[in-house]
């Protein structure tokens, strides 16, 4: 299948071609090694949609979980969450990945990473984080105003377009889109 995503490219990947949100759970997920659940399912189905096949998928998440838990944790646990998410059990539904609209709306409590970082996080670390992944101050500050403003996915097609030297086509609506225009810009 060449549409599927190699586990072993993911980080290359989330730098150069992850939304945001999605950048930010898979360094936490590096660091960490654990989510809750609504970042395992919003970063589990993203994951999905750009092609992590279900068994790279299980490989991909017992890697990370097994740094902190034991496999036979992993596989009570969490094993049936991913199971879950490529349709293989319970009501066996192809779920599909979250679009911008339903982050934003998410609620996102004390320890959770799922959110969209440009309505969740405080402008002053959007700024931060920003400028640390190359962009220009002004641009950074450019964006974080947007932010303030409550635009959130014209502060992420903003950041599409710094960070990749050209716009978006179709504006930003679902960071699988982000992904595919980023990775299509190279080809
Ligand atoms: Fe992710 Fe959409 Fe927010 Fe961009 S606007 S960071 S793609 S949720």
């Amino acid at each position: 299948n060449t549409d599927s995503v190699d586990p072993a490219n993911l980080d290359a990947y989330s730098k150069k071609h992850f939304p945001l949100c999605m950048r930010h759970m898979h360094d936490v997920l590096r660091a960490e090694h654990h989510h809750k659940h609504q970042a395992r399912l919003t970063y589990g189905l993203f994951l999905k949609g750009i092609g992590l096949l279900y068994e790279d998928a299980v490989r991909f998440w017992r890697d990370e979980f097994t740094k902190k838990m034991d496999s036979g944790k992993f596989e009570k646990s969490y094993l049936y969450n991913i199971k879950h998410q490529y349709g293989k059990v319970g009501r066996m539904l192809n779920y599909t990945p979250y679009s911008c609209m339903k982050i934003i709306l998410t609620n996102v409590g004390p320890g959770e990473h799922h959110g969209c970082p440009f309505r969740n996080w405080d402008p002053n670390f959007i700024k931060q984080k920003l400028v640390e992944g190359g962009i220009s101050n002004e641009n950074a500050n450019e964006i974080k105003e947007l932010a303030s403003g409550g635009h959130c996915q014209v502060a992420c097609g903003k950041y599409f377009e710094y960070s990749h030297g050209k716009a978006a086509a179709n504006g930003i609506n679902h960071p699988n889109q982000y992904f595919e225009e980023s990775v299509n810009l190279e080809k």
